[in-house]
């Protein structure tokens, strides 16, 4: 039900994708170009941070294209031998979507070269007692890879993919725009003032914002109110621990803990880490690349350091509620 729920958010058109226009504008041209010329679309690259919506444009480009989609994530092929089935099962013009690409196995990647390449994979069979290798030919398709960490992506699979896009995070606005789309779906009348709320502490992100929508409005379904105001919304993002921009309490007790317990010298992130009881890919990704994002803590050779931005944002705490 929450799957059915989250896929029926989801852009059915390049319409309904807000923003993200120099990748929209480019990719209809380079669609229509592969439409004129009766040949597969290239093979496509999606860089972005999780929630950007590089899913949801890999099913946009199946939608205009009217080919199938085959979805996999890189983390559940276990095997060589699962993405040899795969791509061997492909149809002509056919969509394979490999999300966090970077995580797949040398040898995974190695299958995929000349797949990318000249559409072929070389299969090893046993003849008699003998080992054989035959060229197994596949039919043209294109291959959707999305990472958010393309950093990651050995340098022979980035330059396969002859698109390459990159996601870049959402104004308040736009996603105050997908929150109205989407408040029509949910059939709720949300005032734009709560919409705008909602967005402020999205993270920039259409799927936290997302979420949050969704959760407000099972509170509203309960209530059964006929439009959500934003006093209304402020309530229940309390009642969910989110704070001014969209910061949790895992957040507040990290810049606490630099400006009052460490007097805002730097600290390293082990000494974080335990302090906060969280490991330290927690701290990195959940919680520093956001504080980093807002200028609210910069990295240093000697360790972490509160920002006066920082230091003003957690006086404020007290003073503002959302
Ligand atoms: P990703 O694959 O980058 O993690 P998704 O495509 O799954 O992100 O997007 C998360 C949710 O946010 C989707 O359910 C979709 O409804 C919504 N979304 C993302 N980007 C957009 C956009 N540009 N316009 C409208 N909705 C979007």
């Amino acid at each position: 039900m929450n799957n059915e729920e989250s896929n029926t958010l989801r852009p059915l058109n390049f319409e309904e994708f807000i923003g993200q226009k120099e990748i929209i504008n480019n990719l209809k041209i380079y669609i229509q170009a592969a439409k004129l010329r009766d040949t597969s679309l290239d093979h496509t690259l999606l860089v972005g941070h999780a929630g950007l919506g590089k899913t949801s444009l890999a099913y946009l480009i199946s939608y205009e294209l009217n080919q199938n989609i085959i979805v996999l994530n890189a983390n559940s092929i276990e095997r060589p031998k699962d993405l040899i089935i795969t791509l061997s099962k492909l149809n002509e013009g056919d969509i394979l979507f490999i999300d966090e690409i970077h995580a797949l196995s040398k040898n995974c990647e190695e299958i995929l070269y000349s797949a990318m390449e000249d559409f072929y994979i070389n299969l090893n069979v046993k003849n008699d007692l003998k080992k054989e290798v035959i060229r197994f030919d596949l039919p043209p398709f294109t291959l959707i890879g999305a990472t958010t960490k393309v950093e990651d992506l050995s340098k022979p699979l980035l330059d396969r993919f002859s698109i390459n896009f990159t996601f870049r995070k959402y104004s308040v606005e736009e996603i105050t725009q997908i929150l109205f789309n989407a408040s029509k779906k949910l059939n709720t009348t949300y005032k734009m003032r709560a919409l705008k709320l909602i967005a402020s502490v999205s993270r920039f992100t259409p799927r936290v914002a997302l979420n949050y929508l969704k959760r407000i409005n099972d509170y509203s379904l309960i209530d059964n109110l006929k439009y959500v105001d934003h006093i209304y919304v402020c309530d229940i993002l309390n009642k969910l621990g989110i704070k001014n921009k969209g910061l949790k309490d895992l957040d507040i007790r990290y810049l606490k803990m630099l400006h009052f317990d460490y007097d805002d010298k730097p600290v390293g992130i082990n000494t974080i880490s335990s302090f906060l009881n969280e490991n330290n890919k927690v701290i990195e990704e959940m919680v520093e690349n956001y504080l980093i994002e807002l200028s609210f803590i910069r990295k240093t050779s000697k360790g972490r350091v509160i920002t006066s931005k920082g230091i003003t944002f957690l006086n404020s705490l007290h003073k503002k509620k959302l």
